[in-house]
């Protein structure tokens, strides 16, 4: 594989997951980190590391031309972002590729175009994916416009930044005496927030899941779909449980908006894994964004499916075929992942600080992506995650008995971790019997 050196743009759980698949490949390892990230169980694994900036990620992991050079005082060939920071950065793709390295990701134009919503939207329609009913673009200063477009989309509406993400620059408008003060305010903020102050209006769906599909796709044009994932259970827009399949998705529905997002791949030239984003509700689909990187929730893809995605990522960047064809792809059983934050669980703030003791869960089925250990000190600069917990059983019921198992068994002590939570929801009935809303989790949380 010409890929012999690939450097890590990123950090914790993820950098870790990225080095376990390189050394697999037999991939000589890069690791980047900032001053406060020296400790990191994969800079410590890694055949090299380069210390990039300091603490702040704005001066370090978001730092481009310091990652460029790390990338060229280690020779490494490419670079694989993982999440968040500048995985989904059209510049950042655009500024590796011209220092001739590899970008383990799509093209610099398709991330752009996927990363503004708007355009996204328009590819998607273009292509056949069933959208949000909406604005079809980016709202006008003529405000009854916008009221008229708001009265035949009927409300409650949402208005949405076109280059917002991690669920915000969102407001939801129930109301015609709330909008136009509502669209206003959106554009401002995300005027400041994202440097673009494009927004656009939305039906608001009031009890949707969020379903997403995973695809990859190759240099020669070879495009699969590795099913769906359920990812409702969401606090503040981000995702506390994910599972695959989807409770009460059919293999028709699924076979069908696969072949939707595999052809909507083809139409725009895909490059790599990616995930379109759905809201369902009443049995339909709704697009709503398309992520061009792998996600926090990708292993319980990877578990039912038996597809290590990070390795086909790998794979696609060296200008290898995929290793599978649609027909190879047979969902097993049933995969739940607990997202494990090192966060109060009263406040949801992030709680940093050292871990005294910690002692991972383990059995059959039981899979833990996380890059603590005894001893390690989570630092206050980044997110609070630590790691993923992922149960698979050869059913649901099976799966969720098992999480249940690991998270009595996981010990995470000298800081706060929101494993009480996950605790209460792996035992709540409804998430039991499947298929709750977006909106569930807050609501038993008392915050909805
Ligand atoms: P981000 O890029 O910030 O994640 P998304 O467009 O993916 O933004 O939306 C994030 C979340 O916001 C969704 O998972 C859903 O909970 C909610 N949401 C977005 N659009 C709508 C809509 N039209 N109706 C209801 N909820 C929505």
């Amino acid at each position: 594989m010409k890929l012999d050196k690939v450097l890590i743009a990123n950090r914790g759980e993820i950098a870790l997951r990225i080095l376990r698949a390189c050394r697999e490949l037999g991939i000589k390892t890069v690791a980047v980190h900032s001053e406060a990230d020296r400790d990191l169980k994969h800079v410590r694994l890694a055949d090299e590391s380069v210390c990039i900036g300091p603490p702040p990620s704005t001066e370090s992991y978001l730092s481009i031309p310091a990652i460029i050079s790390a990338a060229e005082v280690t020779d490494a060939v490419a670079i694989h972002p993982g999440y968040g920071f500048l995985s989904e950065n059209a510049d950042f793709a655009e500024r590796v590729e011209n220092s001739g390295f590899i970008f383990i990701g799509p093209r610099a134009e398709t991330i752009r175009l996927m990363g503004d919503k708007i355009t996204a939207i328009e590819a998607m329609k273009k292509a056949g994916v069933p959208t949000v009913p909406g604005s079809g673009g980016p709202l006008d200063e003529d405000g009854d416009r916008t009221i008229r477009l708001a009265r035949e989309i009927g409300y409650p509406v949402i208005i949405k930044a076109s280059g917002g993400g991690g669920g915000r620059g969102m407001r939801v408008v129930h109301s015609e005496a709330a909008l136009l003060n509502a669209v206003q305010m959106t554009r401002s903020e995300a005027a400041a927030a994202f440097g673009n102050d494009e927004v656009y209006m939305e039906k608001y769906l009031e009890t949707p899941r969020h379903i997403e599909f995973q695809v990859l796709a190759d240099e020669h044009g070879n495009v699969i779909h590795l099913g769906e994932r359920d990812c409702s259970m969401q606090r503040r827009h981000q995702k506390v449980v994910e599972e695959a399949p989807a409770p009460g998705v059919t293999e028709e529905q699924r076979e069908r908006m696969g072949e939707v997002v595999a052809n909507a791949c083809r139409e725009i030239g895909y490059r790599g894994a990616g995930t379109f984003e759905f809201l369902y509700e009443n049995g339909e689909f709704y697009f709503i964004e398309m992520n061009t990187r792998v996600q926090v929730e990708h292993p319980v893809t990877e578990m039912v499916t038996g597809v290590d995605i990070v390795k086909e990522q790998l794979r696609i960047a060296a200008g290898l075929p995929l290793s599978y064809r649609q027909e190879d792809i047979v969902l097993r059983g049933h995969a739940v992942e607990c997202r494990i934050n090192a966060e109060d669980a009263r406040t949801f703030l992030p709680c940093p600080g050292h871990i005294s003791q910690y002692h991972a869960p383990g059995g059959p089925g039981i899979r833990v992506d996380s890059h603590i250990y005894n001893g390690y000190t989570v630092p206050p600069h980044y997110d609070s995650m630590i790691g993923k917990l992922i149960a698979w059983g050869e059913d649901r019921a099976t799966a969720i008995a098992r999480m249940r198992g690991a998270l009595s068994e996981i010990v995470i002590d000298g800081i706060r971790t929101n494993i009480e939570l996950q605790r209460d929801i792996m035992a709540d009935a409804a998430f039991q019997r499947g298929g709750t809303d977006i909106h569930y989790l807050e609501k038993k949380l008392g915050i909805g």
